[in-house]
């Protein structure tokens, strides 16, 4: 027993060396400046050399992203639309998405990052989709007056190449798309809704792996 005590006594010891400075001089009698100037240091100790890219980021965080949502819905639909899930994607090239069945709103990181001034617009826009889920007429009219943007929007930057490209017979305007279209004419020539002449013609697939087979 004493022998433990005698080894734990020089563990003890041995502590003490391994912290110890060298120059340890008892502190001075603390005063405001002493305690402001050992403050900022420790504070300035705290502060990483790289900010990490989520700071630097101008964007606002997700619960302010909920607090103006409540604020939207109040102030243009009367309280009436129903509670959202609202998040950030860092995987989208447009400026916002919304999912009628989840009730989801979902925020394109990389959009936003380009034009951050955008964010609420496209909140707002988003926000329209729970009672209209398409861009027709009620919509726009609704955009207008909440101020917000029609189209859904994309930055040509962040946008991946078309899979497919279509063209008109007539006027042989293009139409690149991501999906394949099944029954679509053109829009410049066709009066209304679907015309046979005008179908768009498949010109060109991604090439390569990508380009699966048609479905
Ligand atoms: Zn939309
Ligand atoms: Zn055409």
């Amino acid at each position: 027993m004493k022998k433990v005590l005698r080894k734990l006594k020089a563990l003890a010891v041995l502590n003490y060396d391994l912290f110890k400075h060298q120059n340890m001089t008892p502190p001075a009698p603390a005063t405001l400046y002493t305690r402001i100037a050992t403050d900022a240091a420790s504070a300035m100790s705290r502060v990483p050399a790289v900010l990490p890219t989520e700071a630097l980021s101008l964007l606002p965080p997700e619960s302010e992203l909920y607090r103006m949502f409540d604020e939207f819905n109040w102030f243009y639909f009367g309280g009436k639309l129903p509670p959202a899930r609202i998040e950030y994607s860092t995987r989208m090239s447009s400026a916002g998405s919304f999912c009628s069945q989840e009730r989801l709103i979902r925020i394109g990181r990389k959009y936003h990052e380009l034009f951050p001034e955008e964010i609420y617009d496209t909140l707002k826009h988003e926000m329209l989709h729970f009672l209209f889920p398409t861009h027709g007429a009620t919509f726009r009219k609704e955009a207008a007056r909440i101020g917000a943007s029609v189209r859904a929007k994309h930055h040509p930057l962040l946008c991946k190449p078309p899979k497919y490209l279509y063209v008109c017979p007539e006027c042989g305007k293009e139409y690149p798309r991501q999906k394949r279209l099944r029954m679509a004419s053109c829009g410049a020539c066709s009066r209304s809704g679907f015309d046979a002449r005008f179908k768009l013609v498949l010109v060109r697939l991604r090439t390569a792996k990508s380009a699966k087979r048609p479905a």
